[in-house]
């Protein structure tokens, strides 16, 4: 059988990164037809050397330009700029694009491999949230796949295997509860950038780092889920497992409880959604059963945790709701690592974002990109207010 190629967006990201290793670990099932990167055009060149793919993409224009691109193998051909991203994800010799770039950077090459009917391997939760039903729609009409890689939505998607959908009673998504879970008030306040960068369980790039501070990442995945596996808001429910070994749940009418378990490790879900529907020899380390464990559930404190309630708030009320909430967190957690805003004002700004705007239960993509910049606009001038 002739390998399955994958287009790889956001290469010299994390989940890049973790992807890539299952590439290489595939024993030839899987290979990395394209690469691409927004301006780390070093690591680009040298993942190039190692994956030969036919293109890698460079999407920050002027940083391409001035690069000497030393070293790319002579079989790879360099493209540049973002159209480059959805030309690519459109060719007819690829078959699954690995939707990997950060935030709505995201949303071109993810629509395009949708409407060229491809497989989406989609980690990046921001096109789900800002588009889900335009994305589901267009999924439909022209045949796409979209398999998720965020690890709640993989376990929810594996669970849902074990009933039909008119079986399902609700999904529950679990959360660690971020690294400040045990922290007061008045400590919440005064977190850094370097505290805030530095999450317990999971490795990842800086932007969904922060999200999962804030617990903004698990706001993303309730809209993310509601529109994913087309379930209205009060099927989802939100725990709090602070040992991330249960990715998420499905509850089936009857009662019956089905969860997935791994060792927090996103290899796991990312060979899961390349490979699917086969499952391969693990890459990512397994449960130790020698080892005593200890697993806690708690129900999410919405006093203590306001972004899980601007989550549901979100994924009840469609429309333009997650456009907004997306796009006013992008630029919110932008700003604080940027130390122009405190680590507690993040979820109040989206809040307020979402409140203020000019709701439309039935938008276009031309009307989701200008409330995009809208958004933008309004968290910026909540900063310099
Ligand atoms: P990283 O920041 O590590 O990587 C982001 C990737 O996107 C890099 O390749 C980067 O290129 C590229 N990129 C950044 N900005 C642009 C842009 N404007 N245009 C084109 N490409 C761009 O992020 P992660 O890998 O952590 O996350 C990627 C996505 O996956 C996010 O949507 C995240 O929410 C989601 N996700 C991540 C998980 C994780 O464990 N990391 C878990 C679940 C979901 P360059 O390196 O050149 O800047
Ligand atoms: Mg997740």
């Amino acid at each position: 059988e002739s390998p399955r190629r994958i287009a790889v967006m956001g290469a010299t990201g994390s989940i890049g990164d973790n992807a890539l290793q299952v590439i290489a670990a595939s024993q030839g099932r899987l290979t990395a037809v394209a690469l691409s990167a927004h301006s780390r055009l070093e690591r680009l060149v040298e993942l190039a050397k190692k994956f030969t793919p036919k293109w890698v993409i460079a999407t920050d224009e002027v940083a391409a330009k001035a690069y000497k691109w030393r070293g790319l193998p002579k079989e790879t051909e360099l493209l540049v700029g973002a159209e480059a991203l959805e030309q690519v994800a459109r060719d007819a010799e690829v078959d699954t694009v690995l939707a990997a770039i950060v935030g709505s950077a995201g949303l071109g090459s993810t629509l395009a491999a949708v409407e060229a009917g491809k497989t989406v391997a989609l980690a990046n939760k921001e096109t789900l949230v800002a588009a889900g039903p335009i994305v589901k729609k267009l999924a439909d009409k022209h045949g796409a796949t979209l398999l998720p890689v965020d690890s709640e939505h993989s376990a929810i998607f594996q669970s849902l295997k074990s009933g039909t959908r008119s079986e399902v009673h609700r999904i529950v998504i679990t959360a660690s509860g971020g690294p400040f879970r045990t922290w007061n008030a008045d400590a919440l306040r005064q977190v850094t950038v370097d505290e805030a960068l530095a999450h317990p369980t999971w490795d990842m790039g800086p932007k969904i780092t922060i999200d999962s501070a804030t617990l903004m990442n698990k706001a993303l995945e309730i809209v993310e889920a509601r529109w994913l596996f087309d379930l209205p808001a009060d099927r989802i429910e939100v725990m709090i497992h602070p040992q991330c070994i249960v990715h998420s749940m499905v509850e089936f009418v009857d009662g019956s409880v089905i969860a997935q378990m791994s060792p927090p490790d996103m290899r796991l879900p990312i060979q899961y959604a390349l490979e699917y529907p086969h499952r391969r020899e693990a890459v990512a380390p397994r449960i130790d059963w020698t080892q005593r464990m200890h697993l806690e559930f708690e129900p999410a404190d919405i006093g203590r945790y306001p972004a899980i309630e601007l989550g549901f708030r979100a994924a009840r009320k469609g429309g333009t709701a997650g456009v907004v909430v997306n796009a006013a967190n992008e630029t919110a957690v932008a700003q604080f690592l940027e130390g122009e805003l405190h680590f507690t004002e993040i979820v109040p700004a989206c809040k307020s974002v979402l409140e203020s705007h000019n709701f439309n239960p039935t938008p276009t993509l031309d009307e989701l990109a200008k409330l995009d910049q809208w958004a933008r606009r309004e968290v910026e001038n909540w900063v310099c207010a």
